[in-house]
């Protein structure tokens, strides 16, 4: 069993609290690891330090940030098989899917390696007779990020790469279930020449995010986890007058058309609603089919595919569905399908009842497939978060559109058409923040930025791309005039 650190100022800490969380592997049930939930003291101390490392750091030129950024980038794909080992260990997902996860969060390291670029500000000459003006950008300070379960890995570089190319110092408090992989990340960055105090992991739960919140000294946090806790963290940082992106939860739509190639599109379905063991934010939750006929080829094509996943740890390569995340998650999870049934939609594969040999006390959900799922039901209502797909038939794209509109979140959705006329009214008209054409997870690229609408996201701000570089910095004004453009004496009216 391995015990995890605090990563202070360069340095493993052991941290002195008395409360400790458990790590377990979600494919056994066994407890693997530990670590501290530490004490306000420990995240102050952290502060301070990267508050006196960022003055050094903000004022070096972004060329040489950059040069580091390259050298992580470097580090990160040598080693990016044991990123994925730690990801899969402790948050059950295959390798493969692990694997495409720390690519993900690569890109953003890729991206952030661009900071010069981005860093540039705007020059005006003769604004008035003899004045220029000039902007530019600079960092916060020390800035936060607070993480959840389910992306270990790339979550966190959605954030602390932006946030430090930018010139600024961050504090990590990852998600208590599987902090290993950023752990690792954390000695990459150290060993590609990151100074200490640049980037600090602060292990902890509700009440290290609530110092982080109050904490004089941090400037800007950014959240991603569950939807009450993004609009609590959001409530609570912005009352303390820090930038704050919050985001939340989700129940992604997915709209297949009459047209649709119906084995393309149930094969997407799969991987969107299956994959990760449907624990994704982007995970598409819901088939919205539309006319009866529809409905029925898709439920004929999705009912084989559901009941031949196969499922087991991450250990095995041929795994497709993996455990979810804690013994609390498996009962939530199942919880939600006996209440389906309860309330009356038609249970197509039952993923109750699921066991291993050798792994029956692994946090296992089979896939599961309801249909006739209706706006009322909560396993429509409700982010399940697990292996489970409603179809919930419709009869026109209108009534479809207005059943996504009518969804408190509004994360991620997809069309599945041939139709482009169909296809570019959807992508303009529906209230979604990301929309997919005959792609089920339509996770911006690294170069674009990422954010849902309406309760899945709280704040202005997407995160990374360009809209991470805003976030993470502000803007300076200055105007400028030299003694030899003064031509008049005192002046009293406004300059116009
Ligand atoms: P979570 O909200 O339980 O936890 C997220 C973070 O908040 C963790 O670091 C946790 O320690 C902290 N936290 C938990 N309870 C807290 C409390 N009461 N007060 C303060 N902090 C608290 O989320 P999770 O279960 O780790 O992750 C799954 C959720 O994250 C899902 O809802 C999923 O949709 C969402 N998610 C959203 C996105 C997105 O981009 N919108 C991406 C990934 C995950």
């Amino acid at each position: 069993m391995y015990k995890l650190h605090n990563a202070i100022d360069g340095k493993l800490v052991s941290s002195t609290s008395d409360r400790m969380a458990q790590i377990f592997n979600p494919a056994t049930g066994e407890q693997i690891g530990e670590l501290p939930l530490s004490t306000d003291a420990e995240m102050n101390k952290a502060v301070a330090i990267a508050k006196q490392a960022q003055i050094a750091w903000g004022n070096e030129p972004p060329a040489k940030r950059a040069r580091i950024m390259f050298k992580f980038l470097e580090l990160l794909n040598q080693n990016i098989g044991d990123l994925a080992r730690e990801i899969s260990r402790e948050q059950g997902k295959t390798h493969d899917d692990a694997l495409g996860e720390c690519a993900r969060g690569i890109e953003v390291v890729e991206y952030a390696c661009g900071i010069p670029q981005m860093l540039k500000g705007e020059y005006s000459r003769n604004v008035g007779p003899g004045i220029d003006s000039y902007a530019s950008r600079h960092p916060l300070g020390v800035v936060a990020g607070i993480t959840p379960f389910n992306f270990p890995a790339m979550v966190p570089m959605w954030m602390y790469p932006m946030a430090i190319a930018a010139g600024n110092a961050f504090i990590l408090k990852p998600s208590e279930r599987d902090p290993s992989a950023s752990m690792l990340a954390w000695e990459l960055f150290k060993q590609a020449g990151l100074p200490d105090g640049i980037f600090n992991i602060v292990h902890g739960d509700k009440s290290a995010v609530d110092c982080i919140l109050d904490h004089p000294d941090i400037k800007a946090v950014s959240f991603v986890g569950s939807t009450p806790i993004a609009e609590y963290v959001y409530t609570r940082g912005t009352a303390a007058g820090k930038r704050v992106q919050a985001l939340g939860g989700a129940k992604n739509h997915m709209i297949i058309m009459p047209d649709a190639d119906m084995e393309q599109a149930a094969n997407a379905l799969i991987g969107a609603g299956y994959g990760a063991a449907g624990e994704r934010c982007m995970a598409i939750s819901v088939a919205v089919p539309i006319g009866e006929e529809t409905a029925d080829k898709l439920v004929a094509a999705l009912k084989p595919k559901v009941e031949s996943l196969k499922i087991g740890p991450a250990s095995d390569e041929t795994t497709e569905l993996g455990p979810v995340i804690t013994k609390a998650h498996q009962e939530k999870v199942l919880g939600y399908i006996d209440e389906g049934v309860a309330d009356g939609a038609d249970l197509v594969v039952d993923g109750r009842g699921f066991s291993l040999q050798g792994y029956e006390n692994g946090y296992f959900v089979g896939g599961t497939l309801f249909d006739n799922v209706t706006e009322d039901m909560s396993i429509y209502r409700d982010e399940i978060f697990g292996p489970v797909v409603c179809v919930v038939r419709k009869n026109s794209f209108e009534e479809a559109v207005d059943l996504i509109h009518g969804h408190e979140y509004a994360n991620g959705t997809a069309i599945f058409t041939r139709d482009g006329d169909a296809a570019r009214d959807f992508a303009d008209k529906i209230e979604v923040g990301m929309v997919g054409i005959n792609v089920p997870i339509p996770v911006p690229v690294a170069y674009h930025s990422f954010g849902g609408w309406k309760r899945s996201s709280f704040g202005s701000s997407g995160i990374y791309g360009p809209e991470a570089v805003q976030f993470y910095t502000r803007l300076k004004t200055v105007t400028a005039r030299w003694p030899t453009g003064v031509k008049e004496g005192a002046v009293f009216t406004f300059p116009a």
